[in-house]
């Protein structure tokens, strides 16, 4: 699954690009799409703006129409000058957004949809969502409801927090190696349950997600699909970006424990922390 991060990233880039424009080309591979293109033309509308809301990219275009596509495992969103050579074969391609001078071609996203405003407000997987870590970085001017957080922390008191970071219903854009990845920064045990964590922590969580997730979205490049790159403990050897995601049986780089990797949550997502700094309930 993308991390937010990556999502927030390609929804920054797309804007940047597509804002402004009037669509020129609209293709998709999707039947109920092109219906709705069929009755309500995207061709000729302006772009007014694309972005991130949780895992969902949405571009808004003029006259009150909002394409909301999902990326789930696989999909990502690319975009090329016009003319240019995709870096994926056409055939996974599913929905396409062009303008004069740039295509953005979503490639195996295989949840799209074209909605009004009211109808998104009403959507079911936009009203489940939690409050979106990145929701005040960058553009997207809306505020982070930290007591909202909390507060939906506060319904998952029995789950572990490595499962309950990943629940997109309590807090929207944390992805499998920042769940493990933030809990090594705040030296949590990642099986602790949200009700048995010290006073302060879950507060010091949200804070270290944050800054991540915002940092990680400054300073990358272009990219659009599946995230490379991504860091967390300011190396520069790019062998050292992560403390702990992906390095079972290696010594942990704080403390030389070796680094612990476990299948968790419903769909056994792999956590990965280190024993001896991550021993606490409470937040460093
Ligand atoms: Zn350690």
């Amino acid at each position: 699954m993308p991390e937010g991060d990556t999502i927030f990233r390609a929804a920054r880039t797309l804007h940047r690009v597509l804002a402004g424009k009037t669509v020129t080309r609209f293709e998709s591979v999707y039947p109920a799409l092109t219906r709705i293109a069929d009755d309500r033309p995207i061709v000729g509308r302006t772009i007014e703006s694309v972005s991130a809301r949780g895992k969902h990219l949405l571009i808004a275009f003029s006259g009150d129409l909002i394409l909301r596509t999902h990326m789930r495992m696989n999909g990502s969103w690319h975009i090329y000058p016009t003319g240019a050579r995709w870096r994926r074969p056409a055939c996974d391609m599913r929905v396409l957004v062009g303008t004069h001078d740039a295509v953005a071609v979503g490639f195996n996203v295989p949840d799209a949809e074209l909605l009004t405003a009211h109808e998104l407000a009403r959507h079911k997987h936009m009203q489940a969502l939690g409050p979106d870590l990145l929701a005040d970085a960058g553009t997207h001017a809306s505020l982070f409801d930290r007591a909202e957080v909390l507060r939906r922390f506060g319904d998952h008191g029995r789950d572990a927090i490595a499962d309950a970071l990943l629940n997109q219903r309590i807090v929207a854009g944390i992805g499998n190696v920042f769940k493990s990845e933030i809990l090594f920064l705040a030296g949590i045990d990642p099986f602790t349950p949200v009700s048995a964590l010290a006073e302060g922590a879950l507060d010091r969580v949200i804070d270290i997600s944050r800054r991540q997730l915002a940092s990680n979205v400054m300073s990358r490049s272009q990219t659009l699909g599946p995230a490379f790159g991504r860091r967390t403990t300011r190396r520069l050897d790019p062998r050292e970006k992560l403390w702990v995601y992906g390095r079972g049986g290696k010594p942990c780089r704080q403390c030389g424990a070796v680094i612990q990797s476990k299948k968790t949550g419903l769909d056994a997502r792999l956590t990965y922390w280190c024993p001896e700094c991550q021993r606490s309930s409470s937040a460093r």
